[in-house]
């Protein structure tokens, strides 16, 4: 029995195209909790805990601090 479990990069998919990373949504499954780093204002929102504050930021945070950003539109080399 072979496990299909691929971490190459060559293969029939031609790849997805390279997309500027701005934040990151960090989730942790076995705390219950998860927290938004942004990239361009070094920004740490969260972390919040538990099943339904989780779900609230994950679906909700990208889009909310974006509203309120001070960041630079690239993020800094
Ligand atoms: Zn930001």
């Amino acid at each position: 029995m072979t496990l299909a479990h691929s971490t190459a990069t060559a293969g029939g998919n031609p790849g997805r195209p390279a997309r500027a990373v701005i934040g990151a949504l960090v989730i942790d499954m076995v705390g219950v909790r998860a927290k938004y780093e942004c990239l361009r204002c070094r920004t740490v929102e969260g972390p919040v805990y538990g099943t339904d504050a989780v779900t609230a930021f994950v679906a909700d945070i990208r889009t909310a601090h974006l509203a309120r950003c001070t960041g630079p539109r690239e993020p800094r080399p």
